[in-house]
């Protein structure tokens, strides 16, 4: 992956975006991903899922393409998707929300997370409590509003947070606390307990909470719960999803906000400049998914269970300690058990040791916390059964 030069590169916050030496770095995504393309490794690394989603789901946007549904979509997004978007989070959460005010589809979760942010936040007075490890574009979004990261950390092994340290983290210049629930990188999910304190300090100090939850129908144990269920927080919550994870085809980048009409239009005010609106023709695929029986979510967390399981038992059995995910893609592992102490060094060069591709933990966390994951690696898992079985035996093979 070329780096290339980012002189001109003047917003505001950008300085994050660029590497030590002035150039614009690839995410770790890209990079990992080009890294297994040039090798030829199994790819355990950017979370993509290697077969197609449901035929039903893929048929309906043939079938939008052939029938001339392809140009701009309302700017909120198809009445069909918001109206499927507003009985899917009736059925699975007794949440109500109107197609009419409440809801904006969104060119992926990404784009409703950076209109979202940007709309919320303005300069470094303004605080946004992030969860550590925390997906990359956190970061990047917050540093481009110019406000200033809170992190919290989630430790190994089961990621959970301190609740102390919530409470110290919270104050009244916190305008955002941002939430991933179940969480990337570590596959957890947040105790009732943790989700109860957040709201609880969201009301206090007044702050907006955003909640990331593209991984809703991942979870292997309970169903998931998300936090704007919680007595307090509807009014204060903005939810992100997307269609990406649930209907395996991260490529079409259909995501969606759903919240209270005065934080929606403030996240519309931003949105309509980025990207106006996208993917027609998906739209009423994702809408055609999102209204599936209940037996096709349920088989999806049960599938993603089983490959995680898999993906476990291969990580143990190369000698590494594993995180135990409780939901997601993911599973992280601690190459210190195989003498390893970094793991951006092990990740580089795993695709030689192992034939494998994954990501350091370090990708994912502020500066002054770097040192404290510096051992750990994420593992993808989601891919056919055979390729996980293959990767696990390749990574057996370090030891052996
Ligand atoms: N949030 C999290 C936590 C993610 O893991 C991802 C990547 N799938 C996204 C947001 C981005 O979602 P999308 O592809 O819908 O933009
Ligand atoms: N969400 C995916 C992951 O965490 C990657 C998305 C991306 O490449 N930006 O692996």
């Amino acid at each position: 992956m070329t780096h290339v030069h980012g002189s001109w590169l003047r917003a505001a916050g950008a300085a994050r975006l660029l590497g030590a030496d002035g150039a614009v770095a690839p995410t770790i995504f890209a990079e990992m991903s080009a890294l297994a393309d040039v090798t030829g490794a199994i790819n355990l690394g950017q979370g993509f899922p290697d077969d197609d989603g449901p035929a039903e789901v893929l048929e309906t946007a043939r079938e939008a393409i052939a029938s001339g549904q392809n140009q701009y979509p309302p700017g909120r997004g198809a009445p069909v998707l918001r109206d499927a978007i507003a009985e899917h989070q009736q059925r699975f959460y007794g949440l109500a929300w109107d197609p009419e005010t409440d809801i904006i589809a969104t060119a992926g979760a990404t784009e409703a997370i950076a209109a979202t942010l940007l709309a919320l936040l303005d300069g470094p007075d303004d605080e946004v409590v992030v969860f550590e490890p925390f997906y990359d574009a956190y970061a990047a979004v917050i540093g481009l509003a110019g406000a200033r990261i809170v992190p919290v950390r989630l430790r190994w092994p089961d990621f959970q947070p301190d609740l102390d340290e919530l409470s110290a983290a919270v104050t009244d210049r916190t305008r955002v606390i941002l939430v991933n629930d179940p969480h990337n990188p570590t596959g957890t999910v947040f105790s009732p307990d943790v989700r109860a304190r957040i709201v609880e300090l969201a009301e206090r100090h007044d702050a907006v909470i955003v909640t990331d939850e593209v991984y809703e129908h991942l979870v292997f144990g309970d169903p998931h719960v998300p936090i704007a269920t919680v007595p307090g927080a509807a009014d204060r919550t903005v939810s992100i999803s997307s269609g990406g994870k649930t209907f395996r085809t991260t490529g079409w980048k259909i995501g969606w906000v759903t919240a209270p009409e005065r934080l929606t239009t403030a996240i519309l005010a931003v949105k309509q400049y980025l990207t106006y609106a996208n993917g027609s023709p998906f739209q009423p695929a994702i809408a055609r998914g999102l209204r599936m029986r209940d037996e096709f979510f349920a088989g999806l967390a049960t599938d993603m269970r089983q490959k995680s399981a898999v993906l476990g038992a291969g990580l143990t059995a190369a000698g590494f300690d594993v995180s135990s995910p409780a939901a997601t893609y993911f599973t992280v592992a601690d190459t210190s058990a195989l003498g390893f102490d970094d793991a951006a060094e092990f990740c580089r060069a795993l695709p030689g040791l192992a034939g494998v591709v994954a990501v350091p933990l370090t990708a994912f966390v502020t500066a002054e916390h770097h040192d404290e994951y510096r051992p750990f690696v994420r593992f993808a898992a989601c891919k056919k059964r055979e390729v996980l079985e293959q990767a696990a035996d390749r990574l057996a093979a370090i030891t052996r």
